[in-house]
């Protein structure tokens, strides 16, 4: 019998109707039964109705993590057993797919597994519990894995500040089986690459753009190609294979570029005249620009640069001033594939920062395709925040 409560207030009933899983700070009138972060508790609307059901953190700026609408759903394991089957069962045709071993099995939210990652390397995962409604059931979820996956071993990145916001320390290390090795070889879409998963960048490959690489890679056919925030050459790699002449490698990451180059070699692309440069960006394309090189297609896949509603702005003048200088390095008829993760920038954002890049830049810019994350990074209709990943293909004359 569950006595712990949070009753909300009565103009802040709407979003959890609407099932939005998060329940804000402000929008809790009281709480009752002295809840300890990590509970389950029942929301209750201003006349004492149950709304929805979920974990409660007083740690986080979103009180409360709803698992379910349904009163007469218990947070069990049956219920976590049920969540994780249904995300396995969504990524079937991925699973069966001979030329892709690597995709995203759970994913957060947009799975109803809230702060919760999986991603499927080959034989092994890499997860991530980023709230402390997945870390109190930590064990559960794991036990569900293995039996549904039967992983060789599965590793955790939790190391993000994510977890910091939740009252949670940064951890990561293996959690299950046996330990991967430093570099993981994968296959996506006949490609293979090595995978970081200790070190890279979040479990390690950027899954999300899976769709978009193959997507694209008609595009390349005796191009010269500038990949900027390349990480691990992934886009090169699918270049290369679509006939690119010459292609210009560019991250901050040392470590990212000598993997890139090892993957390029591993598909067969070694020894050729590409170039892996250590530089920024945002000076390198201005560098480019003084010494007028031209380009036929420029791949622009930067980090997130916006992390709140508070920094849109300043963000949008980072994505305006690397794609304005990245149109005028375009040779007429030059293809710009430009992509923006941050969740807080909309696509209609994205394309007015386009649509100044290109004034300023005094190019004339079309879109002729639009891009999102791969179909293992859904996006969930009640929580907008699953979208993250927006990309448009321009040809710009
Ligand atoms: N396109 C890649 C993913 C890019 S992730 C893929 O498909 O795998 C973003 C990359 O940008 C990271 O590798 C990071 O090291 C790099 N980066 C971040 N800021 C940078 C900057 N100012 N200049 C160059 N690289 C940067």
């Amino acid at each position: 019998m569950i006595t712990k409560q949070v009753i909300l207030k009565k103009d802040r009933e709407k979003s959890a109707n609407n099932r939005h899983p998060w329940i804000f700070s402000g929008a809790v009138a009281r709480v009752e039964g002295d809840p300890e972060n990590g509970d389950v508790v029942d929301v209750w609307n201003s006349r004492a109705r149950f709304v929805a059901r979920g974990v409660y953190n007083d740690k986080s700026q979103i009180r409360v993590r709803l698992l379910t609408w349904n009163p007469n759903d218990p947070i069990d394991e049956q219920f976590w057993q049920r969540r994780v089957s249904r995300a396995v069962a969504g990524r079937l045709a991925l699973k069966q797919n001979q030329n892709t071993d690597s995709y995203r099995v759970v994913y957060s939210e947009a799975d109803g597994v809230p702060g919760f990652i999986a991603d499927v390397y080959g034989p092994w995962l890499v997860v991530q519990f980023l709230s402390m409604a997945v870390e109190r059931h930590r064990r559960t979820i794991l036990n569900i894995l293995v039996d549904l996956m039967e992983p060789q071993g599965i590793y955790e990145r939790s190391d993000t500040d994510a977890r910091e916001k939740e009252g949670l320390v940064p951890v990561a290390g293996p959690v299950w089986g046996e330990v991967p090795p430093d570099l993981i070889e994968i296959v996506e879409n006949g490609h293979t690459f090595l995978v970081d998963v200790k070190l890279g960048h979040k479990t390690g490959f950027y899954l999300d753009q899976r769709e978009n690489r193959e997507r694209i890679s008609k595009y390349f056919e005796g191009k010269e190609v500038l990949n900027a925030f390349s990480y691990t050459g992934a886009f090169s790699v699918y270049a290369a294979h679509g006939g690119a002449t010459r292609i210009i490698n560019v991250d901050s990451s040392e470590r990212a570029l000598q993997i890139a180059e090892r993957n390029m070699l591993r598909n067969g692309f070694g020894g050729r005249d590409d170039v892996y440069a250590v530089a920024d960006v945002f000076d390198i394309l201005r560098a480019y620009n003084e010494a007028r090189w031209k380009f036929d297609v420029i791949i622009l896949d930067p980090p997130k640069f916006s992390f709140s509603k508070r920094n849109v702005e300043k963000a949008t003048h980072g994505y305006k001033d690397i794609n304005m200088l990245a149109m005028k390095l375009l040779k007429r008829g030059g293809v710009l594939v430009t992509f923006s993760c941050s969740g807080t920038v909309s696509r209609d954002l994205f394309q007015k920062v386009l649509f100044g890049a290109a004034v300023d830049a005094g190019r004339t810019v079309q879109i002729i395709e639009q891009l999102s994350q791969g179909s293992d990074h859904p996006i969930l209709l009640t929580c907008p925040e699953t979208e993250y990943l927006k990309g448009f293909v321009c040809r710009v004359w």
